[in-house]
């Protein structure tokens, strides 16, 4: 019996361990341990901050699914790896190990490298659910008193997509609620331009998203460095091309949400020759860590240099279609190993990703992730709020069955003419 332990139950590693289960042999002993009890559906997180989720809506609670499945579900958070000894110490004290382990532990929100930055401090957040949930209750108490908005990714941010989603989701709600006139709102980041994403733009990205804002009125400032967050004003530098200042801002707020910059979890920070000094797990093409050759990877908590080099820092977007192609490959490539073969399916990394805008979105399919790339496709619409409705019931039904892949999604991938599998 082989013992394969899939560390985090996010869109990655809740998946990981149902798509592990059909293809590890009966036999084979799966483990799931998250410091939380439930599965959340993080791409619903900005509908969840103006209130039209609640938290009870993207949760599944996951030890009954797992149990159905023939898996185990431990709920603590791991404090210490010890890859040299195939060993997790866990918060409680609790020693799991192991012969394999998949680590998808998503990110860690790096508010503390800012003054006066996250939900325990100035600004609100999506990136958790529990934060969603309490940004959603505070949007209430701000849409009574009205004020000036700033919504935006700091330096080193590299999901630059849920705070356009925010912003424009937020835009609709203050139009809905008839308040807009009493908002002015800007939009401040990181990116060297408007839809550049941390993807360089994909198709014309820039020109699209960039007309969203102006049609809504909403200023931007890019190439930005966050300098502090104060109750009411977030203080911020300007760059030019060469990284040189080329101006200080200050902008007032009433309500403010910026996307943080990511790291590894702390009880995988300095291992040598596991991660890289943020924290991020380092893989080969096959999802596998090079000097621990029982470590897979996948999702947000792995390592992918920058495709191109931004004035200020940006990282790059690691996407819900991009994580499920690193979990199918990992899923047939622990067995490969497993039965003593060379591992040899890869990810494609293609990324296709809805963004709503509340009411509307522009969609887009970029394959691979990276420029240069094969195909760049956007697209928008009010089909691509209805896509969202119809992922985020399809994504979360898909957690309560405890399937992997059901046929109709094989079929739409067909379809579009994607696999998660590089050919
Ligand atoms: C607000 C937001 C919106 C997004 N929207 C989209 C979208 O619309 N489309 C898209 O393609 N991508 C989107 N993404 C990007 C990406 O798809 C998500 O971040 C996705 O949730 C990442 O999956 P993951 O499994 O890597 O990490 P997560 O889903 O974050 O899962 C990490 C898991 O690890 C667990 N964990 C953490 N620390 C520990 C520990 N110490 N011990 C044990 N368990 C631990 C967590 O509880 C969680 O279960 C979005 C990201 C954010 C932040």
């Amino acid at each position: 019996m082989t013992h394969v332990v899939v560390l985090g139950a996010g869109l990655g590693g809740a998946i990981q361990a149902y798509e592990l289960r059909e293809t590890l042999a009966k036999s084979d002993k799966i483990t799931v341990i998250s410091n939380k009890s439930y599965f959340q559906f993080t791409p619903s997180n900005p509908w969840a901050g103006v209130g039209w989720r609640k938290k009870e809506e993207l949760i599944v609670e996951l030890e009954p699914v797992m149990s159905k499945r023939g898996i185990e579900f431990i709920c603590d958070g791991a404090k210490k790896l010890h890859p040299d000894e195939n060993r997790i110490v866990l918060e409680s004290g609790r020693e799991v190990t192991y012969d394999y382990l998949v680590i998808a532990t998503g990110p860690d929100l790096a508010f503390d490298e800012i003054e006066g930055f996250g939900p325990d401090a100035y600004t609100a957040s999506v990136c958790h659910v529990e934060h969603a949930e309490i940004s959603g209750n505070n949007w209430d108490a701000f849409c009574a008193n009205p004020g000036p908005i700033v919504i935006g990714a700091v330096q080193g941010a590299s999901c630059f997509g849920p705070a356009y989603e925010y912003l424009l989701t937020i835009e609709t709600d203050l139009r809905r609620r008839k308040i807009r006139h009493k908002v002015p709102m800007t939009f401040v980041t990181s990116e060297p331009y408007i839809g550049h994403l941390g993807l360089g733009g994909v198709g014309d990205t820039k020109g699209m998203l960039e007309s969203a804002l102006r049609d809504r009125d909403i200023k931007w400032v890019t190439n930005c460095k966050i300098d502090k967050f104060e109750k009411d004003k977030v203080q911020f530098t300007e760059v030019n091309e060469d990284g040189s200042e080329k101006a200080k801002h200050e902008e007032e707020f009433g309500y403010s949400m910026f996307l943080p910059a990511f790291r590894g979890i702390p009880a995988l920070m300095g291992l040598e020759g596991l991660v890289n000094p943020r924290g991020f797990v380092i893989v080969d093409e096959f999802q596998r860590n090079p000097k621990y050759q029982n470590i897979f990877a996948i999702g947000v908590c792995i390592a992918i240099a920058p495709p191109v080099i931004t004035p200020v820092p940006t990282g790059v977007p690691k996407t819900g279609f991009m994580i499920e192609s690193m979990v199918t490959a990992t899923a047939h490539n622990i067995p490969d190993v497993i039965a003593g073969k060379e591992p040899k399916e890869m990810a494609t990394w293609n990324a296709f990703c809805l963004a709503d805008f509340g009411n509307r979105g522009f969609a887009f399919l970029a394959m691979p992730q990276n420029p240069p790339r094969n195909k760049n496709w956007t697209s928008s619409g009010r089909w691509v709020h209805w896509a969202k409705l119809a992922f985020e019931w399809y994504f979360i039904r898909k957690v309560k069955k405890g399937v992997s892949e059901p046929w109709y999604e094989k079929r739409i991938m067909k379809m579009l003419k994607i696999t998660k599998l590089q050919k």
